[in-house]
């Protein structure tokens, strides 16, 4: 904690998989030599720059950078890039300790990483944008490559964002490494099916997780935070698995439609137009209403799926749920639900789908689209999807049989933290103290 004073989500999300660790270090006490636990918590490399770019009016303007080179120990670092104002070394570190653990996670052969800025895209031009990608590419390069480290995007950072640093990358390097990022469009590299991978991932788990019990999406109310890519991607699952998605958000606040809503709507106006989700109770009168500020989890539903940021879901909103009847809550962002709203899902006997199990589709998919830029491939679509759903029900499955095994059956969170641990333990120990 004193090594790393202030960051409070990194913390956070050391502090979870830590508290799983007990039951595997009973059973297998090496897995506390060699200082391993030590090693797995502290970075293998921080890399912290300066972005300047020149925005509209002339002015320059500065942003921070970051990229947080976590372990490596399975394969090359792999994770997101994300651009918001929010971020910081303690979020970027949280993001890359949690990816470590959900690339395990995913058996396939992927390190963990995660990067990022400070810049807000908000209300900027293509042209500031591109420049900004640009700026912050000139940096980060020099840290990357297809066997070293392969970003992708996240909050703020979708198929534009990373068309512009593939395009600096190709200029500074003069190699066009079509394995050195993820999520590119299709046509210079990319996989079908990755802008829906972590969307449909969640989906595929919960469904899963929901067959434990006898249960399915049929017939569910199923309320979806955010309005990005991973909320759009999963409510377009829910709905063709026969779930009514009655609610989705930004942050500025959240849209409530009894009659189910129009997925088509929400993607003209967050992808084509990059508006506000208020716009949609404006265009689709009479079912819709607008909810500025105020939580979405106050909104009855079956089925929770928080898919827009850290800490959104608290233990007050959590309480809510469980006294409305939600029988399942599917992480798709990246810890989205505080450690109290945890404990009470729990303790209720909801079932709860972990982020890092449950959103692991997008990074799963990241790696087939690595396969196939290696072997100068492009799959179909079904065929992509349908890895992207096998993927899906063997974390499940993995995560479940590793809670059992452990004493704890139904708790993904203990299943995920020791199964993404114990094979991140199994390689470094077998590479050295490294
Ligand atoms: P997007 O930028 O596409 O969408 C993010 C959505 O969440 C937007 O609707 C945004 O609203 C909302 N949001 C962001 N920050 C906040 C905030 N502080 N308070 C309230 N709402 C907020 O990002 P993604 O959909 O890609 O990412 C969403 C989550 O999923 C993140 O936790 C990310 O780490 C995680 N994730 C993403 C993966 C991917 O493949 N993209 C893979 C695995 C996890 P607004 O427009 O108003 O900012």
């Amino acid at each position: 904690l004193r090594r790393n004073g202030g960051e409070q989500e990194f913390h956070q999300a050391v502090r979870e998989v830590l508290e799983s660790l007990g039951r595997v270090i009973a059973k297998h006490p090496r897995y506390a030599d060699n200082a391993l636990i030590e090693r797995i918590c502290e970075p293998e490399r921080q890399i912290i720059f300066r972005v300047p770019w020149v925005d509209d009016t002339g002015q320059v303007q500065i942003n921070r950078g970051f990229r947080v080179q976590f372990n490596s120990a399975l394969g090359p670092y792999k994770g997101g890039i994300r651009f918001h104002p929010s971020v910081n070394v303690g979020i970027i570190k949280f993001l890359g300790f949690e990816q470590t653990f959900k690339n395990a996670l995913t058996g396939m052969p992927i390190g963990g990483g995660k990067g990022g800025s400070d810049f807000n895209p908000r209300g900027r031009s293509q042209g500031e944008i591109m420049r900004f990608c640009q700026s912050f590419m000139t940096e980060l390069h020099r840290h990357l490559g297809e066997y070293t480290d392969v970003p992708a995007g996240d909050i703020g950072v979708g198929g534009r964002e990373i068309g512009y640093m593939f395009g600096q990358y190709k200029r500074l390097t003069n190699r066009y490494e079509a394995g050195v990022l993820t999520g590119k469009a299709l046509f210079y590299g990319g996989s079908r099916a990755r802008k829906e991978a972590t969307g449909y991932g969640a989906t595929y788990f919960v469904q899963r997780m929901l067959g434990t019990k006898g249960q399915s999406f049929e017939g569910k109310r199923v309320v979806v935070s955010g309005s990005g890519n991973v909320a759009i991607y999963t409510m377009e699952k829910v709905i063709e698995f026969g779930g009514k998605v009655v609610a989705c958000s930004d942050s500025n606040g959240f849209i409530v439609d009894d009659s189910g809503i129009d997925l088509d709507l929400v993607k003209e106006i967050k992808e084509v137009r990059r508006a506000r989700i208020s716009e949609y109770a404006n265009l689709k009168k009479g079912t819709a209403r607008y909810v500025e500020g105020g939580s979405i989890w106050d909104v009855a539903c079956d089925v929770a799926m928080p898919s827009a940021t850290q800490n959104e879901l608290t233990g007050k909103d959590a309480r809510t749920l469980v006294r409305n009847g939600v029988v399942a809550v599917g992480e798709g962002a990246n810890m989205p639900s505080t450690p109290e709203a945890v404990r009470i899902f729990q303790d209720a006997g909801v079932l709860f789908a972990p982020g890092k199990a449950a959103n692991a589709g997008g990074v799963a998919t990241s790696a087939l689209e690595m396969q196939q830029n290696a072997s100068r491939d492009s799959w179909t679509f079904e065929q992509t999807e349908s890895r992207l759903a096998y993927i899906m029900e063997s974390i499940h499955d993995r995560c479940a049989e590793t809670a059992e095994e452990y004493g704890a059956p139904g708790d993904y969170v203990l299943g995920a933290n020791i199964a993404g641990f114990v094979r991140v333990a199994e390689a470094m120990d077998a590479l050295g103290v490294i």
